[in-house]
Protein backbone atom coordinates (compact mmCIF):
# COMPACT_ATOMS: atom_id res chain seq x y z
CA UNK A 1 0.00 0.00 0.00
CA UNK A 2 2.33 2.43 -1.56
CA UNK A 3 1.59 6.29 -1.43
CA UNK A 4 0.39 7.98 -4.79
CA UNK A 5 3.93 9.46 -4.88
CA UNK A 6 5.57 6.35 -4.57
CA UNK A 7 3.48 4.07 -6.29
CA UNK A 8 2.61 6.11 -9.76
CA UNK A 9 4.93 9.44 -9.44
CA UNK A 10 3.22 10.65 -13.03
CA UNK A 11 0.62 10.66 -12.08
CA UNK A 12 0.98 12.20 -8.64
CA UNK A 13 3.03 15.00 -10.65
CA UNK A 14 0.00 15.79 -12.73
CA UNK A 15 -2.42 16.04 -9.80
CA UNK A 16 0.80 18.50 -7.46
CA UNK A 17 0.48 20.34 -10.94
CA UNK A 18 -3.30 21.06 -11.01
CA UNK A 19 -3.42 21.98 -7.42
CA UNK A 20 -0.63 24.78 -7.94
CA UNK A 21 -2.88 25.55 -11.30
CA UNK A 22 -5.88 25.90 -8.89
CA UNK A 23 -4.03 28.21 -6.22
CA UNK A 24 -2.06 30.47 -8.42
CA UNK A 25 -4.56 31.53 -11.05
CA UNK A 26 -7.66 32.71 -10.75
CA UNK A 27 -10.89 30.42 -11.68
CA UNK A 28 -13.82 31.88 -13.15
CA UNK A 29 -15.56 29.25 -15.04
CA UNK A 30 -19.29 29.90 -14.08
CA UNK A 31 -19.86 26.13 -13.96
CA UNK A 32 -16.47 25.39 -11.15
CA UNK A 33 -16.00 25.61 -7.90
CA UNK A 34 -13.47 24.52 -4.63
CA UNK A 35 -14.80 21.75 -2.93
CA UNK A 36 -13.87 22.05 0.89
CA UNK A 37 -11.36 19.82 2.08
CA UNK A 38 -13.70 17.95 4.16
CA UNK A 39 -15.56 16.99 0.75
CA UNK A 40 -12.29 15.76 -0.45
CA UNK A 41 -11.72 13.45 2.10
CA UNK A 42 -15.00 11.83 1.96
CA UNK A 43 -14.62 11.18 -1.83
CA UNK A 44 -11.32 9.95 -0.96
CA UNK A 45 -12.50 7.92 1.21
CA UNK A 46 -12.95 3.73 1.84
CA UNK A 47 -16.65 4.02 0.33
CA UNK A 48 -15.43 3.51 -2.88
CA UNK A 49 -15.03 0.26 -2.47
CA UNK A 50 -18.18 -0.54 -1.54
CA UNK A 51 -21.34 -2.01 -3.80
CA UNK A 52 -24.70 -0.84 -2.71
CA UNK A 53 -27.16 -1.20 -5.69
CA UNK A 54 -30.02 -0.36 -4.33
CA UNK A 55 -31.54 2.53 -2.09
CA UNK A 56 -30.65 2.41 2.30
CA UNK A 57 -32.30 -0.34 3.64
CA UNK A 58 -33.39 -1.91 0.10
CA UNK A 59 -29.77 -3.21 -0.82
CA UNK A 60 -29.06 -6.26 -3.22
CA UNK A 61 -25.67 -6.07 -1.57
CA UNK A 62 -24.49 -7.52 1.90
CA UNK A 63 -22.47 -4.81 4.18
CA UNK A 64 -24.60 -2.05 3.35
CA UNK A 65 -25.06 -0.70 7.10
CA UNK A 66 -22.66 2.47 6.88
CA UNK A 67 -23.08 3.13 3.37
CA UNK A 68 -27.20 3.39 4.43
CA UNK A 69 -26.24 5.86 7.17
CA UNK A 70 -24.12 8.09 4.48
CA UNK A 71 -26.72 8.26 1.63
CA UNK A 72 -29.86 8.67 4.18
CA UNK A 73 -27.67 11.72 5.69
CA UNK A 74 -27.26 13.28 2.08
CA UNK A 75 -31.29 12.28 1.35
CA UNK A 76 -32.43 14.21 4.14
CA UNK A 77 -29.86 17.02 3.89
CA UNK A 78 -30.84 17.55 0.48
CA UNK A 79 -34.45 17.57 1.15
CA UNK A 80 -34.32 19.67 4.19
CA UNK A 81 -31.91 22.18 2.16
CA UNK A 82 -34.70 22.81 -0.48
CA UNK A 83 -38.18 21.83 1.05
CA UNK A 84 -38.07 18.72 -1.57
CA UNK A 85 -40.78 15.88 -0.83
CA UNK A 86 -38.27 13.45 -2.03
CA UNK A 87 -34.55 13.27 -3.34
CA UNK A 88 -32.63 11.04 -4.99
CA UNK A 89 -28.92 11.60 -4.82
CA UNK A 90 -27.31 9.02 -6.46
CA UNK A 91 -26.88 9.97 -10.13
CA UNK A 92 -23.66 10.31 -11.23
CA UNK A 93 -23.54 13.89 -12.95
CA UNK A 94 -26.07 16.19 -13.76
CA UNK A 95 -26.08 14.76 -17.61
CA UNK A 96 -27.40 11.54 -16.10
CA UNK A 97 -29.81 13.51 -13.49
CA UNK A 98 -31.34 14.61 -16.33
CA UNK A 99 -31.41 11.38 -18.74
CA UNK A 100 -33.16 9.70 -15.26
CA UNK A 101 -35.52 12.33 -15.01
CA UNK A 102 -36.61 12.07 -18.71
CA UNK A 103 -36.60 8.57 -18.80
CA UNK A 104 -39.03 8.59 -15.81
CA UNK A 105 -41.32 11.09 -17.21
CA UNK A 106 -41.79 10.86 -20.70
CA UNK A 107 -41.36 7.89 -23.27
CA UNK A 108 -38.80 7.69 -26.17
CA UNK A 109 -40.21 9.73 -29.24
CA UNK A 110 -42.57 12.28 -26.98
CA UNK A 111 -42.21 15.90 -27.53
CA UNK A 112 -39.96 18.02 -24.97
CA UNK A 113 -39.87 22.29 -25.22
CA UNK A 114 -36.06 23.31 -23.90
CA UNK A 115 -33.58 26.30 -24.03
CA UNK A 116 -31.48 26.59 -27.31
CA UNK A 117 -28.09 25.52 -26.97
CA UNK A 118 -27.54 28.62 -28.70
CA UNK A 119 -29.41 30.74 -26.24
CA UNK A 120 -28.23 29.29 -23.23
CA UNK A 121 -29.85 25.82 -22.87
CA UNK A 122 -27.85 22.70 -22.04
CA UNK A 123 -26.59 19.72 -24.27
CA UNK A 124 -29.28 17.54 -22.14
CA UNK A 125 -32.08 19.85 -22.55
CA UNK A 126 -32.79 18.90 -26.79
CA UNK A 127 -29.64 19.09 -28.62
CA UNK A 128 -29.50 17.40 -31.85
CA UNK A 129 -26.50 14.35 -30.97
CA UNK A 130 -27.44 14.23 -27.32
CA UNK A 131 -29.41 11.64 -26.13
CA UNK A 132 -32.16 14.01 -25.23
CA UNK A 133 -32.49 14.96 -28.81
CA UNK A 134 -32.04 11.60 -30.15
CA UNK A 135 -34.63 9.86 -28.53
CA UNK A 136 -37.26 13.05 -27.71
CA UNK A 137 -38.99 15.04 -30.56
CA UNK A 138 -37.28 18.51 -29.61
CA UNK A 139 -38.43 21.88 -29.91
CA UNK A 140 -36.33 25.08 -29.13
CA UNK A 141 -37.58 28.45 -27.45
CA UNK A 142 -35.16 31.18 -27.75
CA UNK A 143 -33.86 34.49 -25.84
CA UNK A 144 -35.24 37.36 -27.86
CA UNK A 145 -33.00 39.11 -29.43
CA UNK A 146 -33.28 42.69 -28.02
CA UNK A 147 -33.79 42.50 -24.45
CA UNK A 148 -31.24 38.71 -24.35
CA UNK A 149 -34.34 37.48 -21.80
CA UNK A 150 -36.36 34.06 -22.69
CA UNK A 151 -39.24 35.12 -24.47
CA UNK A 152 -42.26 33.58 -22.78
CA UNK A 153 -44.58 34.58 -25.10
CA UNK A 154 -42.62 32.10 -27.46
CA UNK A 155 -42.87 29.48 -24.94
CA UNK A 156 -46.44 29.45 -24.90
CA UNK A 157 -46.65 29.91 -28.44
CA UNK A 158 -44.30 26.84 -29.20
CA UNK A 159 -46.27 24.85 -26.28
CA UNK A 160 -49.48 25.48 -27.20
CA UNK A 161 -48.83 24.62 -31.09
CA UNK A 162 -46.30 21.43 -30.28
CA UNK A 163 -47.96 20.35 -26.72
CA UNK A 164 -44.85 19.00 -25.15
CA UNK A 165 -45.01 16.32 -22.48
CA UNK A 166 -42.57 17.93 -20.86
CA UNK A 167 -40.80 21.68 -20.70
CA UNK A 168 -37.52 21.88 -19.30
CA UNK A 169 -36.43 24.96 -17.72
CA UNK A 170 -32.70 26.46 -16.68
CA UNK A 171 -29.69 26.99 -18.15
CA UNK A 172 -26.24 27.06 -18.36
CA UNK A 173 -25.65 30.34 -19.37
CA UNK A 174 -27.67 32.92 -19.00
CA UNK A 175 -27.23 36.03 -16.48
CA UNK A 176 -31.44 36.28 -15.27
CA UNK A 177 -33.55 34.72 -13.14
CA UNK A 178 -36.82 32.38 -14.76
CA UNK A 179 -40.19 32.97 -14.10
CA UNK A 180 -41.09 29.39 -12.68
CA UNK A 181 -44.46 30.39 -12.09
CA UNK A 182 -45.31 31.52 -15.63
CA UNK A 183 -43.74 28.05 -16.40
CA UNK A 184 -45.41 26.24 -14.34
CA UNK A 185 -48.76 28.01 -15.65
CA UNK A 186 -47.97 27.69 -19.28
CA UNK A 187 -47.29 23.62 -18.51
CA UNK A 188 -50.61 23.26 -16.65
CA UNK A 189 -51.80 25.30 -19.86
CA UNK A 190 -50.65 22.33 -22.54
CA UNK A 191 -51.07 19.25 -19.54
CA UNK A 192 -46.75 19.06 -19.59
CA UNK A 193 -44.97 18.32 -17.14
CA UNK A 194 -42.26 20.82 -15.79
CA UNK A 195 -38.74 20.03 -14.88
CA UNK A 196 -36.24 22.65 -13.96
CA UNK A 197 -32.92 21.94 -14.06
CA UNK A 198 -30.72 24.20 -11.52
CA UNK A 199 -27.18 23.12 -11.89
CA UNK A 200 -25.96 26.74 -12.09
CA UNK A 201 -27.98 28.48 -9.42
CA UNK A 202 -28.70 25.62 -7.03
CA UNK A 203 -26.25 27.50 -4.59
CA UNK A 204 -27.98 30.70 -4.68
CA UNK A 205 -31.43 28.88 -3.98
CA UNK A 206 -29.97 27.53 -1.09
CA UNK A 207 -28.74 30.38 0.40
CA UNK A 208 -32.38 31.98 0.08
CA UNK A 209 -31.22 34.12 -3.00
CA UNK A 210 -32.75 33.14 -5.87
CA UNK A 211 -36.39 31.97 -5.84
CA UNK A 212 -36.73 28.09 -5.52
CA UNK A 213 -38.10 26.18 -8.63
CA UNK A 214 -38.97 23.34 -6.19
CA UNK A 215 -42.70 24.60 -5.26
CA UNK A 216 -43.44 25.13 -9.06
CA UNK A 217 -41.61 22.21 -10.90
CA UNK A 218 -42.75 18.23 -11.07
CA UNK A 219 -39.18 17.53 -11.19
CA UNK A 220 -35.70 19.39 -10.19
CA UNK A 221 -32.20 18.58 -11.58
CA UNK A 222 -29.19 19.59 -10.24
CA UNK A 223 -25.38 18.92 -10.16
CA UNK A 224 -23.70 19.10 -6.36
CA UNK A 225 -20.08 20.71 -7.87
CA UNK A 226 -20.76 24.45 -8.78
CA UNK A 227 -22.63 26.97 -6.86
CA UNK A 228 -23.43 24.33 -4.41
CA UNK A 229 -19.94 23.76 -3.99
CA UNK A 230 -20.12 19.83 -3.48
CA UNK A 231 -17.65 17.11 -5.23
CA UNK A 232 -18.86 16.81 -8.77
CA UNK A 233 -22.02 14.44 -9.56
CA UNK A 234 -26.03 15.26 -9.67
CA UNK A 235 -29.57 14.86 -7.67
CA UNK A 236 -32.87 14.87 -8.47
CA UNK A 237 -35.94 16.36 -6.37
CA UNK A 238 -39.57 15.53 -6.97
CA UNK A 239 -42.64 15.61 -5.95
CA UNK A 240 -43.88 12.75 -3.84
CA UNK A 241 -45.51 11.21 -6.35
CA UNK A 242 -42.77 10.82 -8.85
CA UNK A 243 -40.61 9.09 -6.32
CA UNK A 244 -40.97 5.57 -7.33
CA UNK A 245 -40.44 6.26 -10.52
CA UNK A 246 -37.67 8.35 -10.24
CA UNK A 247 -35.46 6.09 -8.64
CA UNK A 248 -36.59 3.30 -10.76
CA UNK A 249 -35.34 5.57 -13.83
CA UNK A 250 -31.97 5.81 -11.63
CA UNK A 251 -31.32 2.84 -10.84
CA UNK A 252 -31.61 0.15 -12.86
CA UNK A 253 -32.62 2.64 -15.11
CA UNK A 254 -30.05 4.68 -15.81
CA UNK A 255 -27.20 3.43 -13.62
CA UNK A 256 -25.88 0.16 -11.33
CA UNK A 257 -23.80 0.78 -8.07
CA UNK A 258 -23.63 4.14 -6.51
CA UNK A 259 -20.38 6.27 -5.97
CA UNK A 260 -21.18 6.24 -1.90
CA UNK A 261 -17.74 7.86 -1.85
CA UNK A 262 -19.19 10.76 -3.69
CA UNK A 263 -22.85 10.53 -1.93
CA UNK A 264 -20.31 11.31 1.34
CA UNK A 265 -19.16 14.03 -0.14
CA UNK A 266 -22.41 15.10 -1.24
CA UNK A 267 -23.56 14.62 2.05
CA UNK A 268 -20.47 17.04 3.69
CA UNK A 269 -21.31 19.63 1.17
CA UNK A 270 -25.07 20.26 1.92
CA UNK A 271 -24.57 20.15 5.30
CA UNK A 272 -21.90 23.09 5.05
CA UNK A 273 -24.70 24.60 2.56
CA UNK A 274 -27.24 25.10 5.09
CA UNK A 275 -24.27 27.14 7.01
CA UNK A 276 -24.24 30.65 7.54
CA UNK A 277 -20.54 30.90 5.44
CA UNK A 278 -22.42 29.50 2.98
CA UNK A 279 -24.88 32.04 2.94
CA UNK A 280 -22.04 34.34 3.02
CA UNK A 281 -20.14 33.05 0.27
CA UNK A 282 -23.01 33.26 -1.99
CA UNK A 283 -23.73 37.04 -1.04
CA UNK A 284 -20.63 37.43 -2.22
CA UNK A 285 -20.72 35.87 -5.28
CA UNK A 286 -23.35 37.25 -6.49
CA UNK A 287 -21.96 40.45 -5.61
CA UNK A 288 -18.46 40.00 -7.34
CA UNK A 289 -20.87 39.24 -10.57
CA UNK A 290 -22.07 42.64 -10.33
CA UNK A 291 -19.13 44.21 -9.96
CA UNK A 292 -17.94 42.71 -12.76
CA UNK A 293 -21.28 43.30 -15.03
CA UNK A 294 -21.17 46.97 -13.26
CA UNK A 295 -16.99 47.56 -14.40
CA UNK A 296 -17.27 46.12 -18.40
CA UNK A 297 -20.48 48.34 -19.35
CA UNK A 298 -18.11 51.42 -17.98
CA UNK A 299 -17.28 54.24 -21.13
CA UNK A 300 -13.73 52.41 -21.73
CA UNK A 301 -15.01 49.08 -22.14
CA UNK A 302 -17.89 49.93 -24.74
CA UNK A 303 -15.22 51.47 -26.66
CA UNK A 304 -13.05 48.56 -26.55
CA UNK A 305 -16.56 46.91 -27.89
CA UNK A 306 -17.05 44.79 -24.76
CA UNK A 307 -20.70 44.77 -23.67
CA UNK A 308 -22.41 42.50 -21.20
CA UNK A 309 -25.51 40.49 -22.59
CA UNK A 310 -28.94 41.80 -20.78
CA UNK A 311 -27.25 44.78 -19.21
CA UNK A 312 -26.13 43.04 -16.27
CA UNK A 313 -26.82 39.95 -14.20
CA UNK A 314 -28.99 38.67 -10.96
CA UNK A 315 -26.84 35.44 -10.56
CA UNK A 316 -23.57 34.42 -10.07
CA UNK A 317 -22.22 34.71 -13.52
CA UNK A 318 -21.61 37.54 -16.04
CA UNK A 319 -22.29 36.80 -19.96
CA UNK A 320 -19.51 39.16 -21.55
CA UNK A 321 -20.43 40.11 -25.91
CA UNK A 322 -17.93 40.71 -27.66
CA UNK A 323 -19.78 41.06 -31.20
CA UNK A 324 -18.73 44.74 -31.35
CA UNK A 325 -14.95 43.39 -30.35
CA UNK A 326 -11.98 43.15 -32.86
CA UNK A 327 -11.57 39.89 -30.15
CA UNK A 328 -13.53 36.93 -30.78
CA UNK A 329 -14.19 34.24 -28.05
CA UNK A 330 -11.18 32.58 -28.55
CA UNK A 331 -8.93 35.29 -28.74
CA UNK A 332 -10.71 36.89 -25.04
CA UNK A 333 -10.16 33.39 -23.04
CA UNK A 334 -6.40 32.93 -24.48
CA UNK A 335 -5.63 36.76 -22.92
CA UNK A 336 -7.18 35.89 -19.95
CA UNK A 337 -5.41 33.13 -19.61
CA UNK A 338 -2.11 34.53 -20.82
CA UNK A 339 -3.00 36.72 -17.55
CA UNK A 340 -3.71 33.66 -15.18
CA UNK A 341 -7.74 34.14 -15.40
CA UNK A 342 -9.12 30.89 -16.29
CA UNK A 343 -13.10 31.56 -18.27
CA UNK A 344 -14.49 29.95 -20.96
CA UNK A 345 -15.50 31.32 -24.14
CA UNK A 346 -19.56 30.83 -25.19
CA UNK A 347 -21.27 31.33 -28.15
CA UNK A 348 -23.97 34.98 -27.47
CA UNK A 349 -27.52 34.29 -28.82
CA UNK A 350 -27.48 34.92 -32.45
CA UNK A 351 -23.42 34.61 -32.54
CA UNK A 352 -21.98 35.32 -36.37
CA UNK A 353 -18.89 33.04 -35.10
CA UNK A 354 -18.52 29.89 -35.30
CA UNK A 355 -19.15 27.60 -32.29
CA UNK A 356 -15.91 26.76 -31.71
CA UNK A 357 -14.90 30.53 -31.78
CA UNK A 358 -17.78 32.33 -30.81
CA UNK A 359 -18.15 35.95 -29.57
CA UNK A 360 -18.60 35.79 -26.18
CA UNK A 361 -17.06 34.84 -22.65
CA UNK A 362 -19.00 33.19 -19.44
CA UNK A 363 -17.79 34.26 -16.32
CA UNK A 364 -18.55 33.25 -12.74
CA UNK A 365 -18.03 34.41 -9.60
CA UNK A 366 -18.29 31.59 -7.51
CA UNK A 367 -15.10 30.24 -7.13
CA UNK A 368 -13.42 33.49 -6.23
CA UNK A 369 -16.14 33.69 -3.52
CA UNK A 370 -15.79 30.49 -2.08
CA UNK A 371 -11.76 31.29 -1.93
CA UNK A 372 -12.61 34.47 0.20
CA UNK A 373 -12.92 37.25 -2.36
CA UNK A 374 -14.41 40.59 -1.07
CA UNK A 375 -16.17 43.60 -2.95
CA UNK A 376 -12.61 44.69 -3.04
CA UNK A 377 -11.13 41.89 -4.30
CA UNK A 378 -13.60 41.70 -7.44
CA UNK A 379 -13.22 45.38 -8.10
CA UNK A 380 -9.87 44.48 -8.73
CA UNK A 381 -10.02 41.26 -10.95
CA UNK A 382 -12.55 43.32 -12.92
CA UNK A 383 -10.46 46.18 -13.59
CA UNK A 384 -7.77 43.45 -14.73
CA UNK A 385 -10.67 41.87 -16.68
CA UNK A 386 -11.34 45.36 -18.70
CA UNK A 387 -7.87 46.19 -18.82
CA UNK A 388 -6.94 42.53 -20.69
CA UNK A 389 -9.90 43.07 -23.58
CA UNK A 390 -8.85 46.68 -24.70
CA UNK A 391 -6.94 46.93 -28.05
CA UNK A 392 -3.88 48.74 -26.27
CA UNK A 393 -3.20 45.27 -24.45
CA UNK A 394 0.65 44.43 -25.27
CA UNK A 395 3.17 41.92 -22.86
CA UNK A 396 4.24 45.19 -20.34
CA UNK A 397 0.41 44.96 -19.78
CA UNK A 398 0.32 41.44 -19.72
CA UNK A 399 3.15 41.79 -17.73
CA UNK A 400 1.47 44.08 -15.04
CA UNK A 401 -1.70 42.28 -15.09
CA UNK A 402 -0.45 39.01 -14.12
CA UNK A 403 1.62 40.90 -11.23
CA UNK A 404 -1.94 41.97 -9.77
CA UNK A 405 -3.99 38.45 -10.14
CA UNK A 406 -0.62 36.93 -8.46
CA UNK A 407 -1.05 39.23 -5.78
CA UNK A 408 -4.72 38.22 -5.65
CA UNK A 409 -4.19 34.40 -5.13
CA UNK A 410 -1.47 34.97 -2.73
CA UNK A 411 -3.78 37.59 -1.00
CA UNK A 412 -6.83 34.42 -1.24
CA UNK A 413 -4.46 31.22 -0.61
CA UNK A 414 -6.34 27.77 -1.84
CA UNK A 415 -5.86 24.63 0.37
CA UNK A 416 -2.89 25.80 1.93
CA UNK A 417 -3.39 22.80 3.84
CA UNK A 418 -2.86 20.69 1.18
N1 LIG B 1 -27.39 20.91 -16.48
C1 LIG B 1 -26.86 22.12 -16.63
C2 LIG B 1 -27.78 23.31 -16.64
C3 LIG B 1 -25.49 22.28 -16.75
O1 LIG B 1 -24.96 23.50 -16.94
C4 LIG B 1 -24.66 21.13 -16.72
C5 LIG B 1 -23.20 21.20 -16.81
O2 LIG B 1 -22.60 22.02 -17.39
C6 LIG B 1 -25.27 19.87 -16.61
C7 LIG B 1 -26.62 19.80 -16.48
C8 LIG B 1 -24.47 18.61 -16.70
O3 LIG B 1 -23.72 18.34 -15.61
P1 LIG B 1 -22.54 17.26 -15.68
O4 LIG B 1 -21.42 17.93 -16.39
O5 LIG B 1 -22.29 16.92 -14.26
O6 LIG B 1 -23.05 16.08 -16.46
Amino acid sequence: NQSLHSLDPEVAAAVDAELHRQQSTLEMIASENFAPVAVLEAQGSVLTNKYAEGYPGRRYYGGCEHVDVVEQLAIDRIKALFGAEHANVQPHSGAQANAAAMFALIQPGDTILGLDLAHGGHLTHGMKINFSGKLYNVVAYHVDAESNLVDMAEVERLAKEHRPKLIVAGWSAYPRQLDFAEFRRIADEVGALLMVDMAHFAGLVAAGLHPSPVPYADVVTTTTHKTLGGPRGGVILCKAEYAKKINSAVFPGQQGGPLEHVIAAKAVSFKVAASEEFKDRQRRTLEGAKILAERLTQPDAVEAGVSVLSGGTDVHLVLVDLRKSELDGQQAEDRLHAVGITVNRNAVPFDPRPPMVTSGLRIGAPALATRGFQAEDFREVADIIAEALKPSFDDAKAAELSARVSALAAKHPLYPEL
